[in-house]
């Protein structure tokens, strides 16, 4: 089955008898993204983003309304089972969920199991085994590259290998909560000796994350025109970077503790049947550029493995919020500015036997656009601090202070197509303790 077909639940028609739910920018019917929540009167369940509200799918499992298939995963907390479901069975189970949400005649039987969102805490979704980061923006790549050797900011390797490294899965936290400024072994140019001390140059990175469904056996790689199988959803990724930790420790063996203070998710995680009517072809490669090894290569995924999304990242400071004043759109740009795709990027990951895991986050790395509007970090946006940002309140960036917010937006849109969204990924930044 391919993954980017379409079907009655996609219809821009289909019409939802949730309040609210009619025109939602993040959670028309058209969605339907799995979410672990816990309801004012209860404890963590599975559950489905409809508008405002969301539906306990764990009642709805427990009373007998799911397809048998599913509805085991249905009841299990946190959501790796529901995360590792077939394609077919995830796709009865969003039949289902449209079925119930749009026919008028269902509604006494599901309103039960419908809470308001406003009143409900949401959760990590699932148990996060392992996480890894990639570096597939091209533009961001290029960007830092630049920074350290302007002549030649892309290294051999970069059009070859999608890389990556592994990340921290213990320090992942939902959209909401807060990170404490990290300290960290500091040692500028100019220093004569490093010193331990807050970072005085965190930064954000806007990311795609990538949720692994279904997992492969070790010693087993996955095939690329079978990668879209093991991939159970999507959700948005901040990778907290304190850029003066990294300067002085990420050599010879890459990103430590400059990054595994704290990573952000958006708690929501959209399905890859929500995103089918958003596949676009991957950009092609530039003349010139090596041809991917075959075991990277697959026309389907060339012709449909990208996605149409619009990247958003604003910035509250604590003022802005004293004087209720909204946040400031620091970039927007599409994520289709990746140099590989995720199904690539599953199937490099596992090309030497590793195994992944229902639960596993990949991170795709930062999405910068070309140009200076699409930068997907501070360290582009400011420069590396040397180009301090104008916020329009009087207040000035270089990197992020005490207090600020930042939040991150994702919208998928199509020609005739009901857009959907990622809903948010927001922290806000502690001072350090
Ligand atoms: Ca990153």
């Amino acid at each position: 089955m391919n993954w980017w077909r379409t079907d009655a639940t996609h219809d821009p028609a289909l019409t939802c008898w949730v309040e609210g739910a009619q025109g939602h920018a993040d959670f028309p019917i058209q969605n339907l993204p799995f979410g672990l929540f816990s309801p004012a009167d209860g404890g963590p369940r599975a559950g489905v983003a409809i508008g405002e509200h969301i539906l306990d799918l764990t009642a709805l499992a427990e009373g007998g309304l799911l397809p048998a298939a599913v509805a085991v995963a249905c009841r299990e907390v946190p959501l790796n089972a529901l995360l590792a479901l077939a394609p077919a069975d995830r796709r009865a189970l969003r039949a289902a969920l449209s079925g119930f949400l749009s026919d008028e005649s269902r509604r006494a039987t599901v309103e039960p199991a419908l809470h308001a969102a406003g009143d409900c805490a949401l959760h990590l979704p699932v148990r996060v085994g392992d996480y890894t980061d990639f570096y597939v923006g091209i533009h961001h790549a290029t960007n830092i590259g630049r920074l350290f050797r302007p002549e030649n900011p892309l290294l051999p390797n970069y059009k070859h290998v999608p890389i990556g490294y592994h990340g921290r899965a213990s320090s992942i936290r939902p959209s909401g909560t807060p990170l404490v400024r990290p300290k960290g072994q500091v040692k500028g140019p100019a220093d004569e000796a490093p010193a331990y001390r807050p970072t005085a140059r965190l930064d954000y990175e806007l990311e795609l994350g990538v949720w692994i469904g279904a997992g492969n056996a070790l010693g087993t790689p996955v095939p690329i025109a079978e990668a879209a199988r093991h991939i159970g959803g999507f959700c948005l990724l901040n990778d907290w970077s304190a850029r003066d930790f990294q300067a002085w420790e990420y050599q010879p063996l890459g990103p430590f503790l400059a990054k595994n203070f704290h990573s952000s998710v958006s708690p929501w995680i959209v399905t890859p049947e929500a995103l089918a009517p958003f596949r676009i072809a991957q950009p092609p490669r530039p003349d010139g550029d090596p041809k991917p090894l075959s075991y990277l290569w697959d026309e389907a995924d060339q012709s449909h493995g990208a996605l149409a999304l619009e990247l958003v990242v604003l910035l509250e400071t604590g003022r802005m919020r004293q004087a209720g004043l909204p946040p400031v759109r620091l970039s927007h740009g599409p994520a289709s500015n990746m140099y590989w795709t995720v199904q690539q990027l599953v199937a490099h990951h596992s090309a030497n036997g590793c195994n992944l895991a229902a639960g596993d986050l990949l991170g795709t790395g930062t999405i910068s656009a070309p140009s200076r509007d699409g930068f997907g970090s501070l360290m582009e946006l400011t420069v590396g601090g040397k180009e301090p940002l104008e916020l329009g309140n009087g207040e000035t960036r270089g990197f992020l202070e005490d207090g600020d917010t930042i939040i991150l937006r994702a919208t998928a849109s199509a020609p005739g197509r009901v857009s959907i969204g990622f809903g948010e990924c927001r922290a806000t930044v502690l001072p350090a303790r």
